[in-house]
């Protein structure tokens, strides 16, 4: 897990204990979330990839990454 980038692209700082959170893309239509940063699933990304917990991930409807089953 590389926290000092994702300090660097949320310009916050981040819980590196990163239990419980997944990555998505933050766009209407994505509809996966990912537990890696660098999943090639988020190389389509054209947004911001953003972190947020695994149950606002469910919550928005997102399921888990076809690449990381
Ligand atoms: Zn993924």
């Amino acid at each position: 897990m590389k926290c000092s980038l994702l300090i660097i692209l949320f310009l916050i700082n981040v819980n590196c204990s990163t239990r419980g959170m997944v990555y998505v893309c933050n766009s209407d239509t994505a509809k996966k979330y990912h537990y890696k940063s660098n999943c090639r699933g988020l190389g389509n990304c054209q947004y911001k990839i953003i972190q947020v917990s695994l149950d606002k991930a469910e919550k928005d409807g997102k399921t888990l990454c076809g690449w990381e089953k």
